[in-house]
């Protein structure tokens, strides 16, 4: 029996087996917050937003784009407008007004909804139809329906949504992930990090970033509560975990390192750190160095997760779990799960010639919104998607050496940025460092570290290139080191090693 796999299936399952459990709690004190909802409730909202879109005539394979931070509406735009077969096209809203109005211009929305906070800044950004979330405007499309409405009939191969890529290159694309992908991605994670009905969540990753890493769906199936958070800022997080009772959170290094941060400062007066022993953090999206994990279980007394994949792959691909119960010092727990890890459930990996990663799996998307080209490009001839990044499949482990566009090649050697930048990150006074290779007569190109210092520690460069040589071998080491106050992320977290290089390369 083929019955289509879609984003609807989670809504049926968290709205006809969890009704009453608790569904989602909304930041507080944002205007128009719905506070706290059962699953009930939540698809009760659900319903009452398709029905909105119908009577303003959106229709099925219609784009909905929204602008805006974690809120409990966006998850309800996820779900209901994927679940009745429109397309939702969550957007960055870190960007600016000029980059936000080509993605809803190249997705051709026809409505648009911008985050009250966001309205001023994104006045230009316009469609069709655009609704500020403010609780005055917005009130019709998020008002509960008295009772459940029939969601519609979808085909698993619609696209469910279009997820515009971070920006670490050039043009973002628009990502087309269909009901399918989303699913089997869903699925996936859910057992990657293992999610199970007893977790409560907290949603400190951007939901717009790959739709969460498809935790709204996976949570929505298991019942498993959703708290939103809106900042990331570490003492908030903490505080949330503790009065949520959170067990699980996602979110790239740098939010590591901010948790990390705001639990050290907890230590440092003897007070004890919420969610010790409990609560699983997935770091991904961005490469996470071993220094950080050590430091931040230590800090933290949670249980680290790795994980890796691209918006293109659905997006997770695999996941890195080592057992507390394995019993292994925090060192060697940070080595092991430095690596990106096991493939997920229907992941085949493996690397090319060139030791690039190639993947294949259902989950991967058949196209870019309005540039079938560039998918085609993507993929090798047999099949396999091209991830762009170098690495090693050995063991059935995975270890991503280096995007290929951030390798640098000094007299003929590969230096991996990554390895030099784990290096750095062991050093007792650096917070962050990023390599590039910047321009040099004899060797093409050499590498050159850019470091933010850990307050009160001196900036010190032969020490610092010193320390690098001990790790590693001369052709890798930086052959100068310029102090930062801060480096360049996406909002995923990637540094945008393009924008350090560019100064040096003009
Ligand atoms: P973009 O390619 O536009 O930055 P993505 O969010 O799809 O947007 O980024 C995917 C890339 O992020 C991967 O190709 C890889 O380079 C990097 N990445 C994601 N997770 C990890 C990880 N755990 N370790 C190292 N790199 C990672």
């Amino acid at each position: 029996m083929h019955v289509p796999l879609t984003t609807a299936d989670f809504c049926y399952r968290a709205r006809t087996v969890h009704p009453a459990r608790l569904g989602a709690v909304d930041e507080p004190g944002v205007p128009g917050a719905l506070g706290r909802l059962t699953y009930g409730e939540l698809m009760l909202r659900c319903d009452g937003m398709a029905a909105a879109l119908d009577r303003m005539g959106i229709g099925a394979g219609e784009r909905v784009a929204i602008v805006s931070p974690n809120a409990v509406k966006l998850l309800i735009a996820l779900y209901a407008t994927t679940g009745t077969g429109r397309i939702l096209v969550p957007i960055n809203f870190r960007l600016t007004g000029e980059e936000a109005r080509y993605i809803v211009d190249d997705a051709g929305a026809s409505l648009l909804l911008v985050d009250a906070e966001l309205d001023e800044r994104l006045a230009a950004v316009t469609a069709p139809r655009r609704i500020v979330l403010d609780g005055e405007h917005d009130a019709e499309l998020f008002a509960p329906a008295d009772a459940p409405v029939e969601w519609p009939a979808l085909d698993e191969d619609a696209p469910a949504t279009i997820n515009y890529t971070s920006g670490t290159t050039a043009a973002p694309k628009g990502v087309i992930l269909t009901h399918r992908s989303h699913w089997l991605n869903a699925a996936a994670v859910g057992w990657g990090f293992g999610l199970a009905e007893a977790d409560r969540y907290l949603h400190t990753l951007p939901i717009f970033h790959v739709n969460g890493w498809g935790l709204p769906l996976a949570c929505a199936a298991l019942g498993v509560p959703q708290v939103i958070q809106r900042e990331v800022r570490g003492p908030e997080i903490l505080r949330r975990v503790d009065a949520e009772a959170i067990t699980l959170l996602c979110g790239a290094a740098p939010v590591a390192a901010t948790i990390e941060q705001a639990a050290q400062q907890l230590r440092d007066v003897g007070a004890p750190v919420p969610g010790q022993g409990r609560t699983r953090m997935v770091s991904g999206g961005a490469p996470t160095p071993a220094a950080v994990i050590e430091q931040f279980e230590r800090a933290t007394g949670w249980e680290m997760i790795h994980a890796y994949g691209l918006s293109e792959t659905g997006p997770v691909l695999t996941a890195n779990r080592v057992l507390p119960s394995e019993g292994l010092s925090p060192a060697d727990r940070a080595r092991r799960l430095a690596a990106a890890g096991a493939p997920l459930l229907g992941v085949r990996l493996h690397t090319g010639p060139a030791g690039e990663v190639l993947a294949r799996t259902a989950k991967t998307t058949d196209g870019d919104w309005n540039n079938p080209d560039a998918t085609a490009q993507a993929f090798t001839d047999d099949g396999w998607f091209r991830t762009g990044d170098g690495g090693t499949f050995d063991d059935g482990v995975l270890r991503i050496t280096d995007r290929k566009k951030d390798v640098i090649v000094t007299g003929g050697e590969n230096v991996s940025s990554l390895q030099v930048e784990a290096v750095l990150h062991q050093h007792p006074d650096v917070l962050d460092a990023a390599i590039i290779g910047v321009p040099h007569e004899r060797w093409g190109e050499t590498p050159k570290a850019l470091v933010v210092l850990k307050d009160g520690a001196a900036f010190d460069e032969p020490a610092l290139i010193a320390y690098c040589r001990e790790h590693l071998a001369g052709f890798q080491c930086p052959t100068s080191v310029e102090r930062r106050d801060t480096l360049p992320r996406t909002a995923t977290g990637k540094i945008q090693k393009y924008l350090l290089r560019e100064p040096y390369w003009r």
